[in-house]
């Protein structure tokens, strides 16, 4: 493609994600256990984790002005859960800390080959209900479904100008909320858990298939897709969120939907090739020049 994204754009774009916060406790050992067994000899590192989080400091990394609104508990696990957040200027001031439920936590295990199995305790992220909600929610909003349904719900029913949907982790929705988004982001995963029903939504669908790229769909008729540039892949966790943020930038900077695609993809590469979620989240200039733009 002949365009990308200005290093600096014209205009600082504001978003609000509505979303989670979660530690991540990761164990990377030989092999996944059994039910009931035990497998020893794992090795252990905590990240900064959710969705929520990710995608709002992915935006913020990305040049957009991010306001996270969530919660976590009152525990050491929430300042740790916060760190890239705060030192990455995401604003803050709409996350509370819930006194009854503990910070949310990411249980991981990953083997050798990358398969992975994963258990979450939503914890506080739980406590994220409509009434939580402030009076203003802006006009560009990410929601994807790690918190109560009936917020991201309520959050739709706003109609906020751009609402993107990341129907992640896949689950049903109401009709009327998945037709008030103005892009949806789904993995192959979520893609094949909603089927057909997104072909009958108004706004853009955005497929992502791993090391093959993305799609970006309307009314059931494929508009753009895009590759991204080959990277030494270290760690995809993280990928999808960068995707998220990066396109819903893009197109809320005007920029054409191809282009907007090849920029969210490249986001998504460019998280494969670090270790953990947050840490892995690219820069726009680090986007841009993995482009061939520097
Ligand atoms: P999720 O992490 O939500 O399952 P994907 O695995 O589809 O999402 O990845 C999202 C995007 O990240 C892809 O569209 C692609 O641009 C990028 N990506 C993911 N895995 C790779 C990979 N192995 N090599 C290059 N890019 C990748």
């Amino acid at each position: 493609i002949s365009a990308t994204p200005a290093v600096t754009p014209a205009a600082t774009i504001a978003i609000t994600v509505v979303g989670s916060v979660n530690l991540d406790l990761v164990a990377r050992g030989s092999r996944l256990p059994l039910p009931g067994e035990t497998v020893t000899g794992a090795t252990f590192a905590r990240h900064p984790g959710g969705k929520g989080a990710n995608q709002a400091l992915a935006a913020q990394r990305l040049g957009a002005a991010v306001r996270l609104i969530a919660a976590v508990g009152r525990d050491s696990a929430a300042d740790e859960a916060m760190t890239l957040l705060h030192s990455g200027g995401v604003d803050l001031q709409h996350c509370w800390h819930d006194d009854r439920q503990p910070t949310g936590v990411a249980l991981v295990s990953v083997a050798t080959g990358g398969e992975n199995q994963i258990m979450v305790a939503p914890g506080a992220n739980a406590c994220l209900t409509p009434p939580r909600l402030p009076d203003d929610l802006g006009a560009s909003v990410i929601c994807q479904l790690e918190v109560p349904l009936e917020t991201v719900c309520a959050v739709a029913a706003r109609q906020p100008e751009f609402l993107c949907l990341n129907l992640a982790p896949a689950q049903p929705l109401p009709h009327a909320t998945l037709a008030t988004a103005s892009l949806i982001v789904v993995n192959e995963t979520e893609a094949a858990f909603f089927g057909t029903e997104l072909d009958h939504c108004p706004g853009l669908i955005a497929t992502t298939h791993g090391a093959r790229g993305a799609t970006l769909h309307q009314h059931g008729c494929q508009i753009a897709t895009a590759l991204p540039p080959t990277v030494a892949v270290l760690d995809t966790t993280g990928a999808g969120d960068a995707f998220v943020a990066a396109l819903t930038l893009a197109l809320l900077e005007g920029q054409p939907a191809d282009v907007a695609l090849h920029f969210a993809c490249a986001a998504g590469a460019f998280a494969t090739t670090r270790h953990g979620a947050q840490p892995a989240l690219p820069t726009r200039r680090e986007v841009l020049e993995l482009l061939g733009r520097p």
